[in-house]
């Protein structure tokens, strides 16, 4: 048989990109599973979105990341959306099959697996998520969908905070909250699992954590941050303290990664690989 020297390409577009490491990451994890596969970080701007996803139909990319500030513009680009990327409005992958793209999004997808493989199940239980943004629209989606109770939005733009709220309330089967956040906002008793999904904390900022009385969370909640350098934040610190089980956002990014991978590629992905691979980027 004739040899094969055409890569399966992949990548991801943004503005800026040159200091994301997540193509290290994916090719170490190519490497480790004998694929093929090539990723290639490549920098975007804004109007030139539609011309670059129109370029990964005519070489042939098996699939692309969208990074800042393309994620909610590529939604408009593509042939077919996930459920989830329909509600959440934005996506952060691509496959391409033969020519027709699909959008997900995949951020909440992976916080949610960092949740299940610490054997934690999102069904019937109340979420309570700080801040509104990205991050948020797509944790609060995924939990929703995977059968979360209740979600709890708590931020400071009472308009961003009501309008997510609304979204989750009417395009999911959970119910959801806006809380305001003044002062040193309490967590509700009631929460199961508490996100941080601002970016507070987020280096150089490592001696920040975001404003709320920490005296209100307590050892039965779960806590997750989003912020995944450095992974060991001020806020998770508050939250060991008081008991709580932590759950940390570098996790989050792996299993993103991860989940992106196997939708490329169909394989499992060597999740240590691509952990130990981030660790040794960030310098942790
Ligand atoms: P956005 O800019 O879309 O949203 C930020 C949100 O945080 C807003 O709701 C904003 O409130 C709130 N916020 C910002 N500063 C503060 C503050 N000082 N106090 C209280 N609230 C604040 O950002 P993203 O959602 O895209 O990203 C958030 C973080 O998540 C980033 O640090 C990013 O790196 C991280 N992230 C991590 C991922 C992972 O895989 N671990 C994946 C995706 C993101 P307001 O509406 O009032 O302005």
């Amino acid at each position: 048989m004739a040899k094969n020297y055409r890569s399966q390409l992949v990548g991801v577009f943004g503005n800026p990109i040159d200091e994301n490491p997540t193509g290290v990451m994916e090719e170490a994890a190519f490497a480790k599973a004998g694929l093929d596969f090539r990723y290639i970080t490549m920098k975007v701007e804004k109007g030139n979105l539609p011309a670059a996803m129109q370029a990964l139909r005519v070489m042939n990319f098996r699939g692309i990341n969208l990074t800042i500030p393309h994620k909610v513009d590529a939604v408009k680009l593509v042939d077919e959306l996930s459920p989830e990327a329909e509600i959440i409005g934005a996506i952060n992958v691509v496959v391409n099959n033969n020519g027709r793209l699909w959008g997900d999004n995949t951020d909440g997808k992976g916080f949610l697996k960092s949740l299940t493989d610490s054997g934690i199940d999102v069904s019937g239980k109340t979420v309570t998520i700080l801040g509104a943004g990205g991050a948020a629209r797509a944790i609060s989606v995924e939990c929703a969908m995977k059968g979360a109770a209740k979600i709890n939005i708590i931020n400071a733009s009472e308009e961003r905070g009501k309008v997510l709220a609304d979204l989750v309330s009417s395009k999911t089967p959970a119910k959801a909250e806006y809380i305001q956040w003044i002062g040193k906002v309490s967590i509700p008793e009631q929460t199961d699992i508490l996100v941080n999904a601002t970016p507070v904390g987020l280096y150089p900022n490592v001696d920040k954590k975001p404003e709320i009385n920490y005296d209100s969370v307590t050892a039965s909640m779960i806590v997750c941050d989003v912020i995944f350098n450095d992974p060991n934040t001020l806020f998770l610190a508050e939250a060991d303290k008081r008991g709580a089980k932590t759950i940390r956002g570098l996790g989050m990014l792996v299993n993103q990664g991860a989940v992106n991978f196997t939708l490329w590629t169909g394989v499992e992905a060597p999740i240590d690989v691509m952990t130990e691979t981030l660790k040794k980027e960030f310098n942790l």
